[in-house]
């Protein structure tokens, strides 16, 4: 249940009736709100002089709730919104791994070349192996920073633990939030903690209740900015390197509130399909597309077999346009 505070209840007043219901409080500047278990349907009558609305939900999706928000949320990242009033569909693209400066150099100046404004590279990455690549690291953070300056595109990084989540946090524009990390909780609070918008992954085995709960995480804990990325589960295909859940992305657009964006490349796992599964995805009228993209993907230190070279991305880039258009959308 969330329940709307009355402008005038004060922080000590709604912090002590939080406590009371064993909730959370929230001042999100234009409104106070108290969110409790959906278990609650009420509250008793002597609160009610303090309450402009109470919202009853049958379950614990509250605040990334369309019963809550009708509109979907807006999040900022640089220059351009997603979700709120726009139809932006947000391409965000770059390699698996930050691997050099040469590389992660070639990739920004072609994707400013293209008209490109976000671009993603991992410096903490979450590896299936401890024996590959771990990411540069910090070193990988400041030369995604200085890509940010040199060709003013927005960064999108990941945090692969709560032991360094400040610093990803401090150097990134967009708080990417992996498959295996969105269980997290420190992680999570950390991004609760930031206004910064977080890109937040469906791990490989969550159902769409956990993917959700784990957004209300972040949300409840005072950071609105949230996005949710599809990433493809695991079934029983092998063929493919995971199955993407578009029909899940029709229920996240249905029943959430929140921009949703999809990956293809790790759903598919292989640079031959890539294409065709972006532009099925970019038909379903999505707020956002990540896509992998690296100068040469033969080499690269994860993650090789599915990204895309440029010329093949830059022709992807070109097809997804209209067929954003013929569902109201455009790439941006
Ligand atoms: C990635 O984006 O490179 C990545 C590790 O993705 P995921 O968390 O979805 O596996
Ligand atoms: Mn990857």
């Amino acid at each position: 249940m969330i329940i709307e505070l009355k402008s005038d209840v004060n922080d000590a007043q709604a912090n002590k009736l939080a406590k009371e219901l064993l909730a959370i409080y929230m001042n999100r500047g234009d409104q106070k709100l108290i969110v409790t278990s959906s278990k609650m349907k009420g509250v008793e009558s002597h609160y009610e002089g303090m309450i402009e609305a109470i919202h009853v939900f049958d379950s614990d999706i509250q605040l990334a709730s369309r019963d809550f928000s009708k509109s979907t949320i807006p999040v900022k990242v640089g220059e351009v919104t997603v979700g709120g009033n726009s139809s932006n569909t947000l391409l965000i693209a770059g390699p698996c791994s930050v691997e050099s400066e040469e590389q992660i150099e070639d990739t920004a100046r072609f994707m400013k070349s293209i008209g490109i404004t976000a671009l993603r590279g991992g410096c903490f990455k979450p590896r299936t192996s401890p024996y590959s690549f771990q990411g540069l690291g910090e070193e990988g953070l400041k030369l995604m920073a200085s890509m940010r300056e040199k060709y003013n595109l927005s960064i999108v990084t990941e945090i692969r633990d709560a032991t360094h989540a400040d610093m990803v946090i401090d150097y990134t524009d967009v708080i990417q939030i992996g498959a295996k990390t969105m269980y997290d909780h420190g992680v999570l609070r950390k991004a609760g903690k930031s206004q910064k918008p977080v890109l937040l992954k469906r791990g490989f085995g969550t159902t769409l209740q956990e993917f959700v709960q784990a957004a209300e995480f972040i949300l409840s804990g005072g950071n609105p900015n949230v996005m949710l990325c599809e990433r493809g589960i695991r079934t029983f295909e092998t063929k493919t390197r995971f199955t993407l859940d578009l029909c899940g992305v029709a229920y996240l657009k249905e029943y959430t509130n929140l921009p949703v964006i999809l990956d293809p490349s790790h759903a598919m796992g292989h640079a031959y399909g890539v294409p065709d599964v972006t532009r099925a995805c970019t038909a379903m009228g999505i707020d956002g597309l990540i896509i992998e993209v690296h100068p040469d993907p033969s080499v690269a230190r994860s993650d090789a077999a599915q990204q895309l070279d440029f010329s093949t991305f830059g022709a992807l880039y070109n097809s997804l346009k209209p067929i954003a258009e013929a569902v109201g959308r455009k790439i941006v």
